[in-house]
């Protein structure tokens, strides 16, 4: 598995019919959840390719460290 982080939010990373391109919402939170304008855009499988805000990177983020450093300790 890869995640792949994209910093600054890029509109054309994502899919043109997606809320993250059409709205530049955060679609990790969704744009019913989360008023936070998107900072990153994140290939994050199984979830495809989101958009972030702030809070939402630190939370891929952490999930990616626990995912990675499994078995490693
Ligand atoms: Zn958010």
């Amino acid at each position: 598995m890869e995640i792949r982080i994209v910093m600054p939010f890029d509109q054309a990373f994502h899919d043109p019919r997606s809320v993250a391109a059409t709205e530049r919402c955060c679609s990790q939170h969704g744009k019913d959840y989360c008023d936070q304008p998107p900072v990153a855009s994140v290939y994050y499988p199984p979830n495809g390719r989101v958009s972030a805000c702030a809070r939402a990177l630190h939370g891929i983020v952490d999930d990616a460290l626990s995912k990675f450093t499994q078995g490693r300790q």
